[in-house]
């Protein structure tokens, strides 16, 4: 009988836990629906990822409800729930995650000299026995617990033990360790994580993570550290988005542990490369920040383009590619497809292939979008990959939302005519018109519609960039608006034509801003009822 040779793996596996509907979302701008959320949660199981930090449900109903319906919908992942170190915010927490099967509730506390005496006021036994308690009562309810010492890079070092320790005792098996204000250097940092695995007793009996933000841009490199030294998870976000300067990017941490071969000998991650692009890209149209074009691994020029050389160059330089590329585009899912849709693909082939890009539609939505297709497909003789995903992404995050909906759109420019707008907007049947000048088209185009929906707001960002190349490309708008309340809402639009992918990404922040305010007013109105 022969007898099967198994190679035993050796490599250390090392969990990707990334926080971008969390850390990412807390900052400015990076607000998402519900319904955006469950979508990125989505498309994060898709590429692999072991935990997604889904939210901070005692923050708001909005985040306890994206949570709950994460923790419902989303298969694969563990789901993870950030609270604070107080009683009431734990037990809400570990409501919104309880339905899950896969669950784990992160609980923090800072513990800097800095943080207990300035923000918490309390001495170090306190700040002990709160972290203690808080991580009993989240094990009363929760089986996985993870918690995180806040700025624990700068607390003292014996403290830190003592707080890791009782904590890992407590019923903590994670233990993550946030380099909170991204002071730290990498060679501290892998220092840090390795004293304290030989100096707190209890270590092993715990997965030591890491959190690192790039104020100094040091997140990769000091996260990178962290894993040399015998850290087992990595906290990070998809394109680096998060509070301030933003966390250790997760495509950047998940390609230098293959792409380097010393690391890929000794590491493994559950990560799906191929889906990184497309993760990223989502992210960049769903929260609306854009992607800096010279961004490690998935900014536009992150790998040599032929575009603008001569035929005999691009062979050249395709022949010469292999010894300038350590990471090839294809890897990461930015290939360009074999496969080509025309005019004369039928509604079925635009399912299949979409259904391949990882899209599921409902019949209403594959209707608008094979429209929008047609129309494309008649202009364009081929329509590409990133055109179509740019065409669904319109029609999915439209949805419920759609309180106004564009009409008619006319605009006259050129030359001596000041540009001027006619826009005609429908809401529950009823149809109203506007017309306005402006300095420039979309600047006439945006009063005219600004006139219409009376929401007073302010246009904070405004973004244009062409999905290809060429001058008949079809073109991707995002805008951000704040409300009264300081809140964003980010809307995204895409069109051949220029003016009108600017009207639609225009039209649904406003969209966005209008529904929430009626949400806010509702809840308001019940409050007063109760009262
Ligand atoms: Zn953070």
């Amino acid at each position: 009988m022969a007898v099967a040779r198994k190679s035993v793996s050796t490599k250390t596996r090392i969990h990707i836990f990334d926080t971008t509907l969390r850390d990412a979302e807390q900052c400015p701008g990076g607000r998402m629906t519900v319904d955006e959320k469950l979508k990125v949660a989505h498309q994060l199981a898709r590429l692999g990822v072991d935990v997604i930090e889904a939210g901070f449900p005692y923050s708001s109903p909005g985040d306890f409800e994206a949570v709950q319906r994460i923790v419902r919908e989303v298969k694969g992942p563990t789901i993870a729930g950030l609270a604070l170190c107080r009683l009431e915010c734990i037990d809400r927490t570990a409501e919104a995650l309880k339905a899950g099967k896969r669950v784990r509730l992160h609980v923090f506390l800072s513990t800097s000299p800095q943080h207990r005496e300035g923000i918490l006021r309390k001495s170090k036994e306190e700040v002990l026995e709160m972290a203690v308690s808080s991580v009993k009562r989240a094990r009363q309810q929760i089986a996985e617990v993870e918690f995180s010492p806040m700025d624990a890079t700068r607390t003292e070092f014996d403290f830190l033990c003592a707080v890791v320790e009782a904590t890992i005792e407590a019923g903590a098996s994670i233990i993550n360790i946030p380099d909170t204000l991204g002071y730290a250097l990498p060679h501290e940092f892998g220092d840090l994580i390795r004293r304290l695995r030989e100096a707190v007793p209890n270590s092993a009996r715990a997965r030591i993570s890491v959190h690192c933000h790039d104020d100094l841009g040091l997140a990769t490199a000091n996260s990178l550290a962290g894993v040399l030294n015998g850290a087992t998870q990595v906290e990070c976000t998809i394109n680096g988005l998060g509070e301030r300067a933003g966390n250790a990017a997760l495509e950047e941490v998940a390609c230098i542990l293959t792409t380097r071969r010393e690391l890929k000998r000794r590491f493994a991650t559950g990560i799906v490369l191929k889906e990184i692009y497309r993760t990223s890209r989502l992210v960049r149209e769903t929260t609306g920040m854009p992607v800096q074009p010279n961004k490690a691994i998935v900014g536009a020029n992150a790998f040599a383009h032929s575009s603008g050389v001569h035929v005999d160059g691009v062979i050249k330089l395709m022949q010469r590619r292999a010894s300038f590329e350590i990471i090839r585009p294809q890897t990461i899912g930015r290939e360009k497809s074999e496969i080509v849709l025309t005019s004369r693909s039928g509604r079925k082939a635009l399912n299949h292939r979409l259904g391949e890009l990882g899209f599921k539609l409902s019949p209403a939505e594959l209707d608008k979008t094979y429209q929008r297709f047609l129309a494309l497909a008649d202009q364009r003789k081929q329509v590409t990959d990133d055109e179509l995903e740019s065409l669904v992404a319109d029609e999915l995050r439209v949805g419920a939302q759609e309180t106004y909906r564009l009409d008619y759109l006319h605009v006259v420019s050129g030359g001596t005519t000041i540009p001027t707008a006619t826009v005609r907007l429908v809401r529950d049947g009823d149809s109203s018109q506007a017309v306005a000048s402006g300095v420039g088209s979309v600047d006439a185009v945006y009063k005219a519609i600004a006139q219409v929906i009376k929401a007073p707001h302010r246009l904070v960002d405004y973004n244009v960039s062409s999905v290809t190349g060429g001058t008949d490309a079809l073109g991707e708008v995002t805008v951000r608006i704040e409300d009264r309340s300081g809140t964003t809402h980010t809307g995204r639009g895409s069109s051949m034509d220029i003016i009108e992918a600017s009207a639609k990404a225009y039209l649904q922040a406003l969209n966005k801003l209008v529904f929430r305010s009626g949400q806010t007013a509702a809840s308001a109105r019940k409050k007063t009822r109760k009262a």
